[in-house]
């Protein structure tokens, strides 16, 4: 499939998603424009930057889900391995496999984007 037949049967199907500030236009937040812009995205249409700023309530959703995922991998890997810092990593690891999902989605479903410029 060719990127531009893929990238419009995205933007059919995914209602909502992240809605640039500028235009109101509405753009799936992919993995690839996910990982590609860490510090604010651009939007398509207008071409305008924006990035969702991190509220009190996003950053509490996403440390609360971090520990209630990473706190059971922890405990069992440290009583496993005998060692607190690979436990740590273990939880850790588990956390980003639910973090970083879950920011996403809520960037593209929830977050009000700010403009850059
Ligand atoms: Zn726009």
């Amino acid at each position: 499939m060719d990127k531009t037949l893929s990238s419009s049967i995205n933007f059919a199907y995914s209602a909502p998603a992240m809605t640039c500030p500028g235009c109101q236009a509405q753009t799936p937040l992919t993995w690839e424009r996910y990982f590609s812009s860490p510090l604010g995205h651009t939007c398509p249409k207008c071409e305008k930057h924006f990035k969702f700023p991190l509220t009190a309530r996003h950053f509490s959703v996403l440390a609360l889900a971090g520990l209630a995922a990473g706190a059971l991998p922890t405990i069992l890997v440290d009583l496993a391995t005998q060692s607190l810092g690979i436990g740590l990593i273990a939880g850790w690891f588990v956390a980003l496999l639910v973090i970083l999902p879950l920011d996403r989605w809520m960037d593209d479903h929830y977050s009000e984007g700010k403009l850059l410029d």
